[in-house]
């Protein structure tokens, strides 16, 4: 017997008095109720089938079996054992909370788990298979599990708005055979075809073609998954080379026809509920192949260009999750997803994405560093105070990438800022100290206007500097830059405000002299256009102010 109620305490003790005496010593018997619940529960554990509430339930057990049963314990009533006491439950005393432990939600889960099925079954067609034979109008599956999206929990999601079986059997009923199935698939799929991202669960489900045997599922299983993990992280990445290395040795007429679609789910289990945030679904294997190489390429381009570790520039999933300020929620702290996994999806299938909305959170991004509100959007990491310049500069800069990669996958449309001739790259080969900047546009594929919105920007990271040598550790200059968007009238103003700054400090060189040329005529020649989209202006200049100054830090020479 495994279970927490009996009506015969010889499952779980044994009186130890004999007849005549008070009859009040007992002991656990060996194969008691609560060990036996517990090596059930590991079978459905081995099995990927145990649940959050599940594992709570085993800790209680396990402690109950550590301080109570082990080596038969003894026992002494508190009272004298009733008699005509019918069941016996489970009860334990947790920081003075009695808990019943029947009443748990993790035995609800074992119950529904181990029994099969709690309802009754009626006459009504299964929802899977299709057949006409008896079925189950409550699927009853374990809580936090994507299957419980399935469950019509709420009477608002059954047919005819009425909470009968009648009616929960025409939304939605399922076969006992259909619903061990889905059991057992749900369980293969959180074991084995799990990725994490950050702070959520991509759930791969592979659609594959024929029948597949144990091990060529379990292989193609691998792919996929590395395949995927490829395309979140560095180290996701890493770990797919030493898989296809590994795999090169594994001669499988699977894998040479391993053409395989898969839907994504991604999603979180939350406590007695699954919170679904987007299905993707049928994404080609060769989708997945493209997008690992423009990730791929996206960041070889970025740490070449400022000669860094892979790991800094990487665009995976994970990386992309930390380029989007999200707003905690009023309570604790409850994120919105919905944004980034909305961005995930259109990665995932090339499909267009709006790319203003993009360029407003960089800008807010910028925001986020540059005011430090770390508090209210939780998912960007506060640096320590050295480095949030630093910070700053990088996610900018690599936002650049990231749209750069957008553009050229098809997900984002050019910018409304895209317009006019920039000026050529050779034109910057003359400066030994402008060199940079011209490979930079090159890179980047700016147009006119975004290069004099960059070249001014760029002028403010001179003069920046300057000020935090002369200890404006802040950087007073950047306060002339309104990062929610700059209109026409505010370039102009900065532009005169920089010339003015750059003679003040003393740095208007040749150099500066030739950046600053260059600017104002690529800024007046396009001025109809800065009207256009003060947002992409904001992000031009702060990315040019960006570029200087990260320029300077990563190559180690100091503001001072
Ligand atoms: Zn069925």
């Amino acid at each position: 017997m495994a279970r927490l109620t009996t009506d015969n305490l010889k499952y779980l003790m044994e009186n130890l008095d004999s007849e005549e005496s008070d009859g009040n010593r007992w002991r656990f018997v060996k194969n008691n109720l609560i060990s036996n619940t517990r090596i059930q529960i590991q079978m459905l554990r081995q099995k990927g089938l145990s649940t959050s509430k599940l594992e709570e339930l085993d800790k209680i057990l396990s402690e109950v079996e550590e301080n109570f049963i082990k080596d038969g314990g003894n026992i002494a009533f508190e009272k004298d054992l009733e008699r005509g006491t019918e069941l016996y439950t489970v009860c334990v005393r947790k920081s003075n909370v009695l808990i019943e432990l029947a009443k748990h939600e993790g035995y609800r889960d074992f119950l529904r788990l181990v029994i099969g099925m709690p309802g009754d079954v009626r006459d009504g067609t299964c929802h899977v298979c299709g057949l006409i034979k008896q079925v189950l109008p409550d699927p009853a599956f374990p809580s936090g599990s994507l299957l419980k999206v399935w469950a019509k929990d709420k009477i608002g999601f059954t047919a005819a708005l009425s909470d009968t079986d009648e009616a929960r059997i025409k939304s939605f009923a399922i076969c006992i055979d259909c619903r061990d199935e889905i059991l057992s698939g749900w369980g293969y799929v959180k074991q084995r075809l799990t990725v994490p991202v950050e702070v959520f669960n991509a759930y791969l489900i592979p659609a594959t073609q024929g029948v597949l045997t144990k091990d060529s599922l379990d292989t193609l299983s691998n792919k996929v998954k590395n395949d995927f993990s490829a395309v979140v992280s560095y180290e996701g990445y890493k770990g797919l080379l030493n898989f296809e290395e590994a795999l090169k040795s594994f001669s499988e007429t699977m894998l040479k026809e391993s053409w395989y679609m898969l839907s994504v789910v991604f999603g979180k289990p939350e406590s007695a509920h699954f919170r679904l945030l987007s299905l993707v679904q049928d994404v080609p294997a060769t989708d997945l192949y493209r997008l690992r190489e423009q990730v791929n390429n996206i960041s070889n381009s970025a740490c070449s260009f400022f000669g860094e570790a892979r790991s800094l520039w990487y665009l995976g999933f994970s990386d992309i999750y930390r380029l989007l300020p999200l707003r905690k929620g009023r309570i604790g702290s409850n994120v919105d997803w919905r944004p980034i996994v909305e961005l995930f999806s259109s990665i995932l299938s090339f499909s267009p994405y709006p790319r203003s909305r993009l360029v407003k959170y960089a800008t807010l991004l910028a925001r986020v560093y540059r005011f430090q509100l770390f508090d209210i959007y939780g998912n960007i990491r506060k640096p320590k105070e050295r480095g949030l310049d630093s910070e700053l500069c990088r996610a900018l800069l690599k936002f650049n990438y990231f749209l750069t990669m957008l553009k050229n996958m098809g997900v984002v449309d050019n910018a409304e800022s895209e317009v006019g001739e920039g000026i050529p790259a050779v034109e910057w080969e003359r400066d030994e100290r402008l060199k940079k900047i011209g490979e930079w546009f090159k890179e980047m594929g700016y147009g006119g206007l975004q290069q004099g919105l960059f070249l001014l920007g760029y002028l403010v990271g001179e003069v920046g500097r300057a000020q935090y040598r002369k200890g404006d550790t802040k950087k007073s200059v950047l306060d002339k830059v309104d990062f929610n968007g700059m209109k026409t009238e505010k370039v102009v103003t900065l532009s005169n405000q920089i010339l003015k700054s750059l003679r003040d400090y003393r740095i208007l060189d040749k150099s500066n002299e030739s950046v600053y040329y260059h600017a104002v005529k690529l800024l007046n020649k396009h001025r109809d256009w800065l009207r256009v989209n003060p947002v992409e202006n904001a992000f031009y200049l702060l990315s040019g102010y960006a570029f200087n100054t990260y320029i300077h830090l990563s190559r180690g020479i100091s503001h001072d």
